[in-house]
């Protein structure tokens, strides 16, 4: 698999993408993770990619030519799945679409800055507009680092067995169970006592009534059968 982020802050991905899972998935060759600096595009002197607003107002706006040429040189190397684009108005992110996303060979994401993109890029050249929240962040390098680590560690391989992905929250609608470790009595706070009795199946069923009882409490509406959903 192959992701390319085009950015105006390489920086802010540097140290993101090179530790932990993500690191170990790109050293075992199972992810190529490319950071493209935008301004690397502009022909401007000061090499600045923004510019003002048609119809004023506040802030500046991410040019049109840059992104473009981006986009069309990495195109041209290559086909994409997906041209994805930053957006707190994207649809909102989440593991259905991270489990999605970790099937595709080759993805582009731009990460928005300013008052965003020209509005052409996004009719024109976006597939896809992903939001991590209902909240506005400065630029989209954390929301690029975070699609990218939460489709990384789904590709078969870049986990080892005991970190599956797939015991992890959200697979299967269900929150993670609880997690301990040594020492099993800490001034008196007691691991239950299931966990170390050594019965696999009946430490399994624990858990997965964990689980549940932790999504009902917490987020009954991933309960498809007793939620609204
Ligand atoms: N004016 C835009 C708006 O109100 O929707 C926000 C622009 S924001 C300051 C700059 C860039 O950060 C956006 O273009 C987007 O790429 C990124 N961004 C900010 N919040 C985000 C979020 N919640 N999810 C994804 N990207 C986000």
């Amino acid at each position: 698999m192959r992701i390319d982020i085009i950015t105006v802050l390489p920086e802010l991905l540097e140290s993101p993408l090179n530790h932990s899972i993500v690191k170990r998935a790109k050293e075992k060759k199972l992810v190529e993770i490319n950071i493209i600096n935008l301004r690397d595009f502009t022909n401007d002197k000061y090499k600045s990619v923004d510019d003002y607003a048609f119809g004023g107002g506040a802030g500046m706006v991410m040019m049109i030519e840059p992104v473009y040429k981006a986009i069309e040189k990495l195109k041209s190397e290559r086909e994409y799945d997906e041209i994805i684009y930053t957006s707190p108005d994207g649809e909102k992110f989440n593991q259905k679409l991270a489990n999605q996303l970790s099937l595709k060979n080759n993805i582009i994401i731009l990460a928005g800055h300013y008052k965003g993109v020209d509005q052409r890029i996004r009719d024109y050249l976006i597939t896809r507009e992903i939001s991590i929240g209902d909240y506005v962040l400065s630029g989209g390098e954390l929301p690029a680092a975070t699609i990218t680590d939460a489709i990384v560690r789904l590709i078969p391989g870049a986990m080892s067995d005991e970190q599956s992905a797939l015991s992890d929250s959200f697979q299967d609608d269900l929150l993670a169970p609880p997690v301990y470790t040594r020492p099993a009595d800490f001034n008196g706070w007691k691991v239950p006592e299931i966990l170390l009795s050594g019965h696999t199946s009946k430490i399994e069923n624990w858990r997965h009534e964990q689980s549940e009882a932790r999504t009902r409490r917490l987020r009954p509406e991933l309960l498809k059968d007793e939620g609204e959903n």
